[in-house]
């Protein structure tokens, strides 16, 4: 049994001192508080097979901004009189050992909802009480308990936002005072030797400082997270006025959105505390936009995802999952990595994806265009494989939001507007027209005149040769012509939402491959036409 007089806090999201309701509790009447991470090697370690630089889970640049919001947290514990203990391994079994080791009373770490984290706090909860470990492992990364909307909703996730906001009413903690600081933290107990180190660098991970030639500008940490949300909130008027259709994908120097995100998805920001920020100035506010357009209509799609997420099997997959779709999409490696490496000759898209790459973050519709390009705009290729290069590139990567909105763009689920294709020419042209965006993020069409920054293979080649980009030599040709794929796409999503619907939902293996045969028939039929009608290239 249980005799020590110490608790653990177990940091894995929620890397942050304020508003940490798992730390509050460990620190209460506690005479040792160990303060834990656990770096779990798949996650961190340099996986040279990857795509991309970074371990077999997750790009560098989300490497990178963990550590940065470790070494922060690691600094404001300090400053408490307290530290982050750093350990390596498998992280269930690291935390057995932990309470082998230290005898601790408590154990505290803070509720999270992703399949991952359920498996391996159910395997942890079960050891710590069968030694009489206390477990206190609160709601805090989420303004809800998902739980409990699903309960309300008869034990189904509501499927629809306006739905989910009418069942979930206003956040229990809405009008409490939350926690923000500490005068002191208790101190740290005997570690023995269990490899307890520092917050590692990047290249005591094995990353080489040269990895990436452009670094993502966002640094990771609860300070510049707070720090963020300060600068983004200051303008009253702006927070007010905010509708997120309004903004501009384009902007990069100053995102139109408060890039908050990454600080979220690993908790260095609480979301409890940004919407308490967000209701005080709607207080004084004489009028302000709400959801779903409002600042926090967005952090209520935060919530949507994850009640719709955790409710729903398989939610991560088209197979076996009830409320998505079941789509006959294409499997073509070639055209998943010209998408993915920036390289389909749309200059817009291509910026995007370098963007994502460089950056880790876009602009929402930025992301919408190039989700929707890749699956049922003009490539039809699946959700599953465009989540994954998102999943393991960008730096606010999350499972509910990520694999929620796939679903959505790809009109797997929750938005079923097929017909709605976003034009990888006209759309960004509409907010950038001199194409700033693109010139910064494929510097090789710097020089292309602003009539054919969009669509550069209809330059003429004196043109091309004196913006020194040459299509087909030094910037792709157009893998697609928009016109025409799009067209087959949105046939190809007719046929399958009619078998959907004949079949009730209930489609099985066999008919996704019949009907996959049957698009593939009529597609070699329209191919001689296409042939006949690419875009002329110099
Ligand atoms: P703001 O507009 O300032 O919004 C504030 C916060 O609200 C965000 O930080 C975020 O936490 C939340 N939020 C905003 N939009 C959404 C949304 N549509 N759904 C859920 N929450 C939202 N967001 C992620 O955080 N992680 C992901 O992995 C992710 N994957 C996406 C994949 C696709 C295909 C698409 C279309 C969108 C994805 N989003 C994801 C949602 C959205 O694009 C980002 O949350 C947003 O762009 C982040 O920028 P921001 O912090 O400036 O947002």
């Amino acid at each position: 049994m249980a005799t020590g007089s110490g608790s653990l806090i177990w940091f894995r999201k929620g890397l942050r001192v304020h508003d940490n309701p798992a730390l509050e509790y460990a620190s209460k009447g506690s005479e040792f508080l160990y303060p834990v991470f656990v770096i779990d090697p798949h996650y961190m370690e340099s996986d040279p097979s990857a795509f991309s630089p970074g371990s077999s889970r997750a790009g560098v640049n989300r490497i990178r901004f963990l550590l940065e919001s470790l070494k922060d947290l690691d600094s404001g514990l300090k400053k408490l009189g307290s530290r982050l203990l750093v350990l390596k391994g498998e992280p269930g079994e690291v935390m057995v050992r932990c309470l082998q080791e230290w005898k601790v009373k408590r154990l505290c770490f803070e509720y999270d909802t992703d399949p991952y984290y359920q498996a391996l706090d159910l395997k942890v909860k079960d050891y710590a009480s069968s030694t009489g470990v206390e477990v206190f492992s609160p709601v805090s990364h989420t303004l809800f308990n998902p739980s409990y909307i699903i309960e309300k909703n008869g034990g189904k996730p509501p499927l629809s936002y306006q739905s989910f906001l009418k069942i979930a009413g206003e956040p229990s903690f809405a009008k409490s005072e939350l926690v923000m600081s500490y005068s002191s933290l208790p101190p740290i107990g005997d570690v023995g030797n269990l490899g307890v180190s520092e917050v590692q660098t990047l290249e005591e991970l094995g990353y080489r400082d040269n990895e990436q030639a452009e670094w993502t500008p966002f640094r990771g940490g609860e300070s510049e997270a707070l720090k963020r949300l300060t600068k983004s909130i200051s303008d009253k008027a702006w927070v007010a006025n905010f509708e997120k259709p309004k903004g501009d994908p384009s902007a990069f120097l100053k995102p139109a959105t408060t890039v908050l995100s990454p600080y979220l998805k690993f908790g260095c920001l609480s979301s409890r505390y940004f919407y308490q920020c967000l209701q005080t100035i709607y207080k004084d506010a004489k009028k302000h936009t709400s959801p779903p357009v409002s600042l926090l209509g967005q952090l209520l799609w935060r919530e949507f995802f994850y009640t719709t997420a955790f409710g729903t099997p398989n939610f991560d997959k088209m197979k076996g999952n009830r409320i998505c779709k079941q789509i006959p999409w294409n499997e073509d490696h070639a055209m998943l990595a010209a998408w993915r490496d920036g390289k389909t000759g749309y200059p817009w898209i291509d910026a995007i994806m370098v963007q994502l790459r460089k950056w880790g973050w876009m602009h929402h519709l930025a992301r919408h265009c190039v989700a929707c390009f890749l699956t049922r705009g003009d490539l039809f290729i699946h959700w599953e494989q465009g989540r994954d290069v998102f999943e393991r590139l960008l730096i606010d990567s999350d499972w509910a939001i990520n694999n929620g909105n796939w679903m959505w763009l790809s009109c797997s689920s929750f938005f079923y507007q097929y017909n709605r294709i976003y034009s990888p020419i006209s759309f960004g042209k509409k907010y950038d027209p001199d194409g700033k965006y693109i010139r910064h993020f494929l510097p090789v069409l710097k020089d292309m005149p602003k009539q054919y920054i969009y669509e550069p293979w209809t330059a003429p080649l004196s043109v091309q040769t004196k913006a020194k980009c040459i299509v087909g030599k030094d910037y792709p040709k157009p893998m697609v012509l928009h016109d025409s794929a799009s067209k087959e796409c949105k046939k190809k999503m007719g046929e399958t939402y009619a078998m959907n619907k004949k079949m009730n939902g209930k489609v099985g293996d066999e008919d996704l491959r019949d009907l996959r045969r049957k698009l593939q028939n009529d597609d070699e039929h329209e191919e001689s036409k296409i042939r006949n009608q690419r875009p002329k290239l110099n």
